[in-house]
């Protein structure tokens, strides 16, 4: 498999550390709120980049922590705690908001087929490894205190930015006005945050009560799971220029060496060509979309249609178009599934599918392939084969009977009425009248088979 490596900033072949295993964490959701189809777009890479690995026959052990604790509104230090603020807002314990958060967190990633990592960790059952990742930083010289938490000193650590390219004297220019000047370089992070007296979440540790920094928990929380050296590391690239750039200065400060060999990051989901937020009322759930009308499959068959490294714009429009293919993918495939073997021959499909998925995840490519194939005339081979692809593709793909009903509905009243219409003409033996109409019917793009059972009409594809 080859795959984008954001810290070299090429496509990669991909080489495990240990033969035949693969050791990957990925970021995962800060439970104060509703996962938006923005954050669900990354974890469906995830689940891609999962589903390719196993079918190329590696062991995966997937790591992907749940942030209760920890991330502040921005992603640098400033702010109030997410969870916090959430919990004083809607008057419930931290504990409570992310009990109920999670678990619709986990409701959604099922319903869109997201496979789970093998290992889903808490941040709050692992303070321990936290507290003691921050004393190993600050006895190696990494880690300083001030009146408000330890800082990492990223004068200390060479490399630092090396993951977004930034240098550091940009970053020193572009900063906003100090807040906490007892920072030695503003952009120095929190690695734990000491907690005023009215804090509700806070736990004991050698500089008093306190809650971790957010890039901490996934530097402890990979390192306990996974060792200190793993192969693969994945998020959004939002997290590219803060929360990744330091988690390598935590953990390579330690392991002198390259602590993760791929970091691979999923491009965001836009809105309407913008920004997804809130204030824009423009964040939908998987819900919302389910009350629109739409499967929260139709859902990840939009997002497939997309390369996980590009941008995608998120419309109304391209959810029916999404809509309207997956429905029609289904219904072409319900006849191979009904179909007897054939002797069809699908090794040029398979092998096609494989080179785009193993090629980057080019799984567009691979729907492509999948579409060509179940194009071709009914065969049981060619649904097999597709039911390979879905391991990859996870849409359900053995659920595609159709019922009588469904390709009634699928045909617009319209062509049905020049089918009829055609009928007539043939009753009466107006054959130029019935070839007229059998040509028109095949403009509307729907074609008209005569059986002895009657006539049969289907949509071109
Ligand atoms: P959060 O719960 O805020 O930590 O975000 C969860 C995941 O969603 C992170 O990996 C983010 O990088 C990702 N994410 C946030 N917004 C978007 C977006 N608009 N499109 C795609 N991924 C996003
Ligand atoms: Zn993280």
């Amino acid at each position: 498999m080859k795959i984008f490596n954001t810290l070299t900033r090429n496509k990669e072949e991909f080489v495990p550390i240990n033969k035949g295993e693969v050791r990957m964490y990925s970021c995962g959701p800060t439970v104060y709120n509703y996962a938006h189809i923005g954050n669900l777009r990354t974890y469906i890479f995830m689940d891609i980049l999962r589903r390719v690995l196993k079918y190329d026959g590696y062991k995966l052990k997937g790591v992907m922590n749940i942030t209760d604790v920890g991330h502040l509104l921005s992603d640098a230090d400033d702010g109030e705690d997410k969870m916090a603020k959430a919990a004083k807002e809607q008057k419930k314990a931290p504990e409570e908001i992310a009990e109920y958060y999670t678990n619709i967190f986990f409701k959604d990633i099922d319903r869109l087929n997201i496979t789970r990592p093998e290992i889903i960790a808490k941040a709050t059952d692992n303070i321990k490894e936290m507290i003691d990742y921050v004393v190993e930083l600050y006895k190696a010289g990494y880690a300083y205190e001030t009146s408000d938490g330890i800082y990492f000193d990223i004068s200390k650590f060479k490399d630092y930015g090396k993951l977004s390219g930034a240098k550091l004297d940009d970053q020193l220019a572009g900063a906003r006005v100090e807040v906490n000047s007892e920072k030695r370089h503003p952009a120095d992070f929190a690695l734990w945050k000491k907690a005023p007296p009215e804090h509700i979440m806070k736990w004991d540790s050698p500089w008093g009560k306190g809650y971790p920094g957010w890039h901490i928990e996934c530097s402890a929380m990979g390192r306990k799971f996974l060792g200190s050296h793993f192969d693969i590391h994945t998020g959004g690239v939002d997290h590219i220029p803060i929360h990744h750039e330091n988690e390598i200065a935590q953990n390579e400060a330690l392991t002198k060496d390259k602590a993760v060999n791929y970091w691979v990051h999923g491009e965001f989901m836009l809105v309407d060509n913008g920004k997804m937020s809130k204030s824009l009322g423009n964040t939908y759930t998987i819900d919302q979309l389910i009350e629109k009308g739409y499967k929260p499959l139709d859902f990840r068959y939009f997002c497939l249609n997309a390369l996980y490294s590009k941008k995608l714009n998120f419309t109304f429009e391209g959810m029916d178009a999404a809509k309207t293919s997956y429905a029609r993918l289904m219904r072409l495939l319900a006849k191979h599934k009904a179909a007897p073997l054939t002797d069809k021959n699908v090794t040029v499909y398979m092998n096609d599918f494989e080179d785009a998925v193993n090629d980057d995840l080019n799984v567009p490519l691979a729907l492509g392939v999948l579409w060509n194939m179940v194009k071709e005339a009914p065969s049981q081979e060619i649904y097999q084969a597709a039911l390979k692809m879905d391991k990859v593709f996870g849409l359900d793909l053995d659920k595609c009977d159709i019922t009588e009903d469904e390709t009634k509905e699928e045909i617009p009243q319209n062509i049905l009425d020049l089918v009829n219409e055609r009928a007539a003409a043939k009753a009466e033996k107006n054959w130029t009248k019935a070839d007229e109409l059998r040509a028109k019917i095949n403009e509307l793009g729907y074609t008209v088979k005569d059986t002895k059972d009657g006539a049969v009409v289907t949509k071109n594809q």
